[in-house]
This record gives C-alpha cells, sequence and structure tokens, in this order.
C-alpha cells in the first residue's frame, strides 16, 4: 500500500494520526505526514478509515 499525504490539502486536524499513529504523524508545523516504510498489511484497513474520514480529502492509498 501506497499512502500519500497532499500538504496542500491537509488542515492538521489529526484526525488520521488518532485512527492509525503507526502510520500518520503530525509534523513540527502541525500537518500530517506519513511515517517512513512499508505498510504492515494489519495496519491497511485503518489507513482507509483515515481515509475515508479526512475532512479534507487529503489522503491518497493506492
Ligand atoms: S485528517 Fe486529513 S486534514 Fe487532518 S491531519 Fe490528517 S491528512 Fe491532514
Amino acid at each position: 500500500m501506497i499512502v500519500n499525504v497532499d500538504a496542500d490539502r491537509c488542515r492538521g486536524h489529526g484526525i488520521c494520526c488518532a485512527l492509525c499513529p503507526d502510520v500518520f504523524e503530525l509534523s513540527d508545523d502541525g500537518y500530517a505526514t506519513v511515517r517512513p516504510g512499508e505498510v504492515p498489511v494489519e495496519l491497511e484497513s485503518a489507513v482507509r478509515d483515515a481515509v475515508m474520514q479526512c475532512p479534507e480529502r487529503a489522503i491518497t492509498a493506492t
């Protein structure tokens, strides 16, 4: 799974980080970033939840 946060859309709500802290983290400037490395299969469902619940539609996962 390849996960991306569109920095132009992200508004730093942190919902993604709450749903899946092993994949998303808030950077020092308050916006979400994707932690480096492969997303474990067992976290893919949580990532999809984050995609659906991001109010800004900033996350893509393929
Ligand atoms: S939920 Fe969406 S807008 Fe909020 S921090 Fe995560 S990526 Fe950014």
